[in-house]
């Protein structure tokens, strides 16, 4: 057994501490004042070896992106808090509409997805509309697109790759739409990452054209995110889902505005509106 990890606030140790915060529940929920700075510094030692911003830039007369709830505003030579945009003479991305930084690979049905249980490709659900067959869809699978760029930094994220944002991982709308499309097998598209809010553009664009191409045959858009995006994008996003057949997956994360910056580095209510 390991040393046990003591709260920096309260110095106890009531429960598990994880030994990146070094903060007990209790301190976080009951005395965040003091429980704050450890929090912002352990995640910007976290973020630091990635070259990303300690907390979301609000650089007065900087530009500004509004593509989630972080709502950047990136002074000359700042990058968002995703990574994905910065300011360099004006606003740069590494994602637009028409390219995005992803890593895409077939995952035969019926996958692990969290929404299996009722989703069209384990199910039938909706058949023939939704599904090619009436119960599980094997012989088809899931064309899993994995978006680099994140708008929350969770300390125990389980894809920390998706920080690894490098430019050879950009792919054209319309070549992601040609493989979801034209793949013979594939049945749906489920954008993750990372989350897809900083690319929403892109993602939308993406799926809008490979809905295009397929026309009438089932191919479900589906989403899973933290659900902090622009309002107005998620709700096209969302109408892409409905229409198609996909599914939408929210992970919550934490509902005490607290635990969210402790766990998330940012806060996330806007998940819950
Ligand atoms: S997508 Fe979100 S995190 Fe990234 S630059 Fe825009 S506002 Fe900031
Ligand atoms: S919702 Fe989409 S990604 Fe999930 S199991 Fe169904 S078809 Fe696959």
């Amino acid at each position: 057994m390991g040393d046990e990890v003591r709260c920096r606030v309260c110095g106890e140790a009531p429960g598990p501490v994880a030994e990146a915060l070094g903060i007990c529940l209790d301190c976080i929920r009951e005395r965040p004042d003091e429980a704050m700075p450890h929090i912002e510094r352990a995640h910007e030692v976290a973020r630091r070896r990635h070259g990303l911003p300690a907390r979301p830039p609000r650089t007065e007369g900087g530009v500004s992106c509004g593509l989630c709830s972080n709502r950047c505003i990136m002074g000359e030579g700042e990058r968002g808090y995703c990574g994905l945009r910065w300011n360099e003479g004006g606003l740069r991305s590494l994602s637009d509409a028409s390219e995005g930084l992803l890593y895409a690979y077939l995952d035969p049905h019926i996958t692990n997805c969290c929404a299996a249980w009722f989703c069209p490709g384990a199910t039938g659900a909706g058949y023939p509309r939704y599904a090619y067959r009436d119960g599980a869809e094997r012989g088809y699978s899931n064309l899993a697109v994995f978006l680099y760029g994140c708008n929350f930094d969770c300390l125990f994220c389980q894809n920390p790759s998706h920080k690894e944002l490098d430019p050879r991982r950009w792919v054209s709308a319309d070549a992601l739409a040609g493989l979801a499309a034209e793949g013979p097998k594939v049945s749906c598209i489920c954008f993750f990452g990372g989350s897809p809010e900083p690319q929403l553009p892109f993602t939308i664009n993406a799926s809008e054209a490979a809905l295009e191409v397929r026309r009438g045959r089932p191919l479900r858009i589906c989403f899973e995110w933290n659900g902090c995006g622009d309002p107005f994008l998620v709700r096209r996003a969302a109408e892409l889902s409905l229409v198609s057949g996909g599914n939408v997956k929210f992970d919550l994360k934490c509902f005490t505005p607290e635990l969210s910056l402790a766990l998330s580095g940012v806060p996330n209510r806007q998940a819950y509106r």
